[in-house]
């Protein structure tokens, strides 16, 4: 059986006639995110059972969900192949003045997407990393997790949601797929995320980098940086020896320049390894002439980690050392901490899931 999510609107036109029925489908996946042919009631029998035969409308199965004490939900997705990976639905309130200068106060959703099952680009200081890896995710399984997740929780249609590849895996290492997923939810007949709503967050596989830029999509990006030295990143990220700072730097500056306004450079902060003024002062030189955001991530320590998390007020100075050069800088919010929810976390826990099974 294939899954229809991996199908984008022009391959299931194809397969139809009269070819409007696609859009259809889509309608029913996207906007009433239908898992059941059978229920699409506008399509006709016999083709509904045409499809029914072909593929499968509902191609993940949610495990297991566990809830945060800030609202940020963890889900643990199984595969058709019983493989299973983690997203994670991050809720904020978003506060907006109305046309009358009232301030309304809503949820804004953040899903964190996983590419990959698994990682095979093994930095030192994530948990994903410690499993190797597994497998590519597909275009369609890219695109159901946001369709679950959106289904689960009641999110309507409509509802403005940012995409962050930030979950599980490279993304940048199952480039076809991922880019055909964005495509299926930036499409107006598919999700309609737009793609300036979605962010690709990379380790810097600056060929990548480059070929993403070449598409110029309208898609965010953001770098992992995390060092500012060669020989620091390393020791932190092995895929330095490959593609290096310098590397990486020259394959932002060549971004479109639309893009590029909105490029984010990651900084996983570790105590006494990158967290002292010298590198933020070595990091402002790095950077000197892109138009780019600082985003302070805490080390989020787990069970057998080799790093330790650096206090807030190292964080803080940092940050506050950074501003008043004129960069623009932020410390993320860690959400989902207390479920392992935060990033860099995610790791597939297979007593829990045994343990789940036993139950049902
Ligand atoms: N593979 C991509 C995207 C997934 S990881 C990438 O590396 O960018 C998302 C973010 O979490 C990355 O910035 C990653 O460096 C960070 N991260 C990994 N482990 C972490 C940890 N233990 N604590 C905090 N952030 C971590
Ligand atoms: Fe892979 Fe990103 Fe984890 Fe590095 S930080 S191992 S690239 S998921």
């Amino acid at each position: 059986m294939e899954n229809i999510f991996d199908y984008n609107l022009d391959e299931i036109k194809e397969l139809l006639t009269p070819s409007f029925r696609a859009k259809q489908i889509w309608h029913w996946l996207y906007a009433k995110y239908e898992n059941d042919f059978n229920m699409m009631i506008n399509i006709p029998k016999d083709m509904r059972i045409k499809l029914n035969t072909k593929f499968n409308a509902k191609n993940l199965e949610i495990k297991d969900i566990q809830v945060s004490s800030d609202g940020t939900k963890k889900y643990l997705f199984e595969t058709f192949d019983n493989q299973t990976f983690e997203s994670v639905l991050i809720k904020m309130r978003d506060k907006q003045n109305d046309d009358k200068g009232n301030i309304i106060s809503s949820e804004k959703y953040t899903i964190c997407v996983s590419s990959q099952i698994g990682c095979k680009i093994g930095c030192r200081f994530c948990r994903t990393a410690e499993d190797g890896f597994k497998r590519n995710l597909s275009a369609g399984e890219i695109v159901e997790q946001v369709v679950a997740i959106k289904k689960d929780n009641n999110i309507l249609p409509q509802k403005r949601v940012n995409i962050v590849y930030m979950g599980m895996g490279e993304p940048l290492d199952n480039f076809d797929n991922l880019i055909k997923a964005i495509k299926i939810i930036s499409h107006i007949d598919g999700l309609s995320i737009s793609t300036r709503r979605q962010t690709i967050s990379t380790s810097g596989i600056s060929p990548m980098i480059n070929a993403l830029g070449e598409l110029n999509i309208g898609v965010g990006l953001a770098i992992s940086l995390h060092a500012v030295n060669n020989e620091t990143r390393n020791k932190l990220m092995p895929i330095n020896k490959t593609y290096n700072i310098e590397s990486i730097i020259e394959s932002v500056r060549n971004f479109p320049i639309d893009a590029r306004k909105r490029v984010m450079f990651e900084y996983l902060m570790i105590k006494n390894i990158n967290d002292d003024l010298k590198n933020a002062k070595d990091l402002l030189k790095l950077i000197n002439g892109i138009n780019v955001k600082i985003n302070i991530i805490l080390f989020n320590p787990y069970e057998n980690s080799k790093f330790q998390r650096p206090d807030i007020e190292t964080a803080k100075k940092f940050v506050d050392f950074l501003i008043s050069k004129g960069q623009l800088a932020t410390i993320r919010e860690s959400k989902g901490i207390d479920i392992d929810a935060a990033c860099g976390q995610l790791k597939y826990k297979k007593e829990k899931l045994k343990h789940k099974n036993s139950f049902t």
